[in-house]
């Protein structure tokens, strides 16, 4: 089932996710049904909290990457396969001279900016069946990963710009938050304000 994908704006969005436990319940399903919605909107990233859930729960898909001709082959390959569902996932380690990339959010339809991070990443988390897994990832996948990462503490992308960045932005991102966007996919505004 695909869920509506919560936008800017929204009060979940802004908090520090809690971890879960195997009981966590009907979790095979709110997977099964974040991956159908992340689909759904051709993301390459999904947090719980996108979809209204205060979870440390992330997924990353970013096979839709294979086909760009700006990474090495290399690079396509490993894009080309990468999928993978991040439980209570904690950053151990992130390294290197940060680099520039224009990045996106399901959740800020029509907003791209550069962000820098840090090229490598070594993070701890469970799989489906919590098992515990550490693991390093370099380059856009690591990426792909600092920024679901972001979610479950509660930080969007558009956090990390530079303050005359956000204040250009500032009108696109009120306007998202009161529903004044377009996406190709189904979204839940937050609670129009109750003053006039
Ligand atoms: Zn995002």
């Amino acid at each position: 089932m695909i869920l509506p994908i919560v936008a800017y704006g929204s009060p979940v969005l802004k908090k520090k996710a809690k971890d879960i436990t195997p009981e966590y319940p009907n979790l095979s399903e709110l997977l099964e049904n974040m991956y159908e919605t992340m689909y759904g909107a051709h993301g390459v990233g999904l947090a719980a909290p996108q979809v209204g859930l205060p979870i440390r729960i992330f997924l990353v898909d970013t096979t839709p990457f294979a086909d760009d001709e700006s990474f090495t082959p290399e690079e396509q390959k490993q894009l080309s396969s990468f999928k993978k569902t991040f439980i209570n996932a904690e950053i151990l380690k992130e390294e290197g001279e940060e680099w520039a990339f224009s990045e996106g959010c399901l959740s800020i339809p029509g907003i791209n900016e550069d962000v820098f991070r840090k090229p490598t990443v070594t993070i701890k988390y469970q799989d489906e069946n919590f098992k515990e897994h550490t693991e390093t990832y370099e380059g856009l996948i690591a990426r792909v990963i600092q920024h679901e990462y972001d979610h479950i503490d509660g930080i969007l992308f558009t956090d990390k710009l530079s303050s005359l960045k956000k204040r250009l932005i500032k009108g696109k991102l009120a306007n998202i938050s009161k529903g004044k966007c377009s996406a190709e996919y189904r979204m839940r505004f937050p609670a129009a304000s109750k003053k006039r």
